[in-house]
């Protein structure tokens, strides 16, 4: 049987191509049928050329989901029928990192960022996911496709994020970018209530969203940002700054901003390495935290849904069938038309 497969050919080159159905390659494997995916802005690093592990050939997409269609013997938590919500990562539940909750370093030879990367990904009809029983979260009947597809993956960032910030009831929290992930840094930052959030965001589009749908957050841009943040902070900056824009200089503003021994989360990947001018900051006593989302709360984030906690519809900006992946590809990359996010329909 075949299926329409959005595929990374080469360097600067996708193309949406035939290919055969996947099938159950492990017991723990499971085979999901995509209903809805969406295009993520690492779908445009590989077309770029700047994430060395993905495989050319392999299909994209990470951010989905689906009907199981097919488990593997040893598949115990999903059956086939049931909606789940597909994880941007693979891992074992197992090793030493998962048992921490650390699941972007699972050890498996799967995990980590697997799928779309260096295996077959979702912006297809079917996908396989490995580790099945991690990998998939129910998506009860109260909860729509449109509903839970950033769970796995912008959405698990940003909450990842909040959580990793340990922020307090008193705190300024400065997020610096209003992107997808910035915005689910955003919603899952509000759920911790703390006194005061400010966005960072340069693109006016970006930042009209933020005070149109978050009339409670207070938005500056780059310029201003340093000078707003300090009269909005009750010690001298930002009492947490999350880093979500990964831009020219943004990494600078983010310490620039922090109040002396605040947390500064960096959440955005960048195309280039950063200076850390520890003369500059010696004394601050910054605690810095880096790197990618452990994404192992999508149960729980799912609950929060469920429950109105968090709503990220107003991201889907705009929808697109994958037969016409490319126009949503161009859309997104060329931030046309106001767009936040593209969910592409099965
Ligand atoms: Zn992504
Ligand atoms: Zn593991």
């Amino acid at each position: 049987m075949e299926m329409l497969a959005y595929t990374y050919i080469e360097k600067r080159r996708f193309g949406l191509i035939k290919k055969t159905v996947p099938v159950l390659l492990d017991p723990r494997d499971a085979i999901v049928k995509v209903t809805l995916g969406s295009i993520c802005t690492s779908d445009l690093h590989i077309r770029h050329g700047s994430v060395p592990r993905a495989v050319p050939g392999i299909t994209v997409g990470h951010e989905m989901v689906g009907i199981v269609e097919r488990t593997g013997s040893s598949v115990s938590k999903v059956r086939p029928g049931d909606r789940v919500a597909v994880n941007v990562e693979t891992f074992c539940g197992e090793c030493f990192f998962c048992r921490h909750g650390y699941v972007n370093n699972c050890t498996d030879p799967d995990g980590g960022w697997a799928l779309g990367c260096r295996i077959d990904g979702g912006q297809a009809e079917y996908v396989r996911v490995p580790h099945a029983d991690q990998g998939l979260s129910l998506i009860s009947e109260g909860i729509s496709d449109e509903q839970a597809l950033f769970v796995g993956d912008i959405l698990s960032t940003g909450y990842w994020a909040a959580k990793i910030s340990e922020i307090g009831k008193e705190d300024t929290v400065l997020i610096i970018g209003a992107g997808p992930t910035g915005i689910c840094s955003l919603l899952c930052t509000m759920l911790k209530k703390p006194e005061r959030i400010i966005v960072c965001e340069k693109d006016p589009v970006r930042a009209d969203f933020v005070k149109k749908h978050y009339p409670s957050v207070l938005v500056t841009g780059p310029e201003d940002c340093k000078e707003f943040t300090l009269a909005n902070s009750a010690h001298g900056g930002a009492d947490v700054v999350m880093e979500v824009a990964g831009s020219d200089g943004s990494f600078r503003l983010a310490w620039e901003c922090a109040r002396p021994n605040a947390t500064v989360t960096i959440v955005a990947l960048y195309d280039r390495p950063q200076i850390l001018p520890l003369p500059e900051m010696y004394g601050k006593n910054l605690v810095f935290k880096t790197g990618g989302v452990d994404g192992c709360d999508c149960d729980e984030i799912l609950r929060l849904i469920s429950e109105g906690k968090i709503d990220t519809t107003p991201l889907i900006t705009h929808r697109i069938p994958l037969s016409h992946i490319e126009e949503g590809y161009r859309i997104f990359e060329n931030r046309e038309d106001g767009v936040i996010k593209v969910a592409v329909t099965v």
